[in-house]
């Protein structure tokens, strides 16, 4: 087996969003088509969620069927959601992978056959000498790579071609990755000495229906909706027992080993805290207890007064380049205003 890693030293805390809010489900799907998403989409950035008058479940007719061999099923569950200032559609392929449909959309083509989870085993090891956790997963092997732009499994599934996303047109999307780096019940073959089951979860993010674009280039509308986006993930990941820790990101270009061009980005649920945040959050702590104080807010506000490495300082939003900068072109960006984790954060920020 092959894999890719992250490590970390134990005892685990609890973090990413650990305080985030207490239960909440997603608000079912509103009446939507292709003609007025984006409509659609700004409403559903709004800071109060949509009255249920507005709703309309457009997959009803499969909302209790049983899981068949090759139709998603959609969530049943409409419990009014707590912070969700978008609508999401919660659908479960037939290999069990969710499927969250963000805003509006339109149901796939009857010809949809879902895609299979790969098959391979995953493992974490302990390694001795690092002192860290190194991440095993053998089906990554068999991922798609660099399709043609016909075949790209992130784009909307029309007759003869399914994809990732069941529906024919979508605002955004997250799905269980068909190639998990980590994944909590998954085959795990032989155990040597200091290994164990996986454990987390692995999403990606698709921003946007069309291939073409980046994040760079999204609309206004769709960068809130796709804020939203993250942090609705970060609280539910949060709540999960086997996630301690939530990592958004986006790997972009092919040198970093991007395989697939359409925008998107991923979510690692990790079940431990990785060796770098776990330093930072160790760092914070020890600030806490000594100044009574924030050390993100501490770096920020010196930052401000400085006004040597600040390059934004607008609505809410600071960012800047640490004067420990350890890349080129590495900048922190952070609420002006402390703010635990990204749920945590109002309308006006993440929108910012
Ligand atoms: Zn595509
Ligand atoms: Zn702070």
């Amino acid at each position: 087996m092959s894999g890719t890693t992250v490590s970390a030293r134990p005892p685990w805390r609890r973090a990413g969003c650990p305080q985030l809010g207490q239960g909440h489900e997603p608000e079912y799907i509103r009446g939507a088509n292709a003609t007025n998403r984006t409509d659609q989409n700004r409403r559903g950035c709004s800071d109060t969620p949509a009255s249920s008058a507005s709703v309309r479940p457009i997959l009803q007719g499969r909302m209790d069927s049983p899981i068949m061999s090759a139709v998603p099923t959609a969530s049943a569950d409409r419990r009014s959601p707590r912070g969700v200032r978008l609508a999401r559609t919660t659908m479960v392929q037939p290999d069990g992978r969710h499927v969250y449909l963000y805003g509006a959309f339109q149901p796939p083509p009857a010809s949809y056959v879902a895609p299979l989870l790969t098959s391979g085993e995953w493992q974490q090891r302990w390694n001795p000498l690092r002192q860290e956790w190194v991440m095993y997963a053998s089906g990554r092997q068999g991922r798609t790579f660099l399709p043609e732009r016909a075949a790209c499994p992130l784009c909307p599934s029309t007759e003869g071609h399914s994809t990732e996303i069941p529906a024919s047109a979508y605002d955004a999307a997250v799905f269980e990755n068909r190639f998990p780096a980590v994944r909590s019940g998954a085959p795990t073959g032989p155990l040597p000495p200091g290994a164990k089951p996986s454990a987390g979860v692995s999403e990606v993010v698709v921003y946007t229906d069309r291939h073409e674009g980046s994040f760079g280039t999204l609309p206004a509308d769709r960068l809130d909706a796709l804020v939203e986006v993250w942090a609705d993930r970060c609280r539910e990941l949060a709540r999960r027992s086997d996630v301690r820790y939530v990592f958004i990101f986006e790997n972009r270009g092919e040198a970093v080993g991007v395989t697939l061009h359409h925008p998107h980005g991923q979510i690692m649920g990790y079940p431990f805290v990785p060796p770098v945040p776990a330093i930072e959050l160790a760092a914070a702590s020890r600030h806490q207890r000594r100044t009574g104080t924030c050390l993100h807010c501490t770096l920020a506000a010196d930052e401000r007064r400085a006004k040597v490495r600040v390059i934004l300082d607008q609505d809410g939003i600071v960012g800047y380049v640490p004067v420990s900068a350890r890349w080129p072109y590495e900048v922190h960006v952070v609420p002006a205003r402390h703010v635990g984790a990204l749920p945590d954060s109002s309308s006006a920020v993440r929108r910012a």
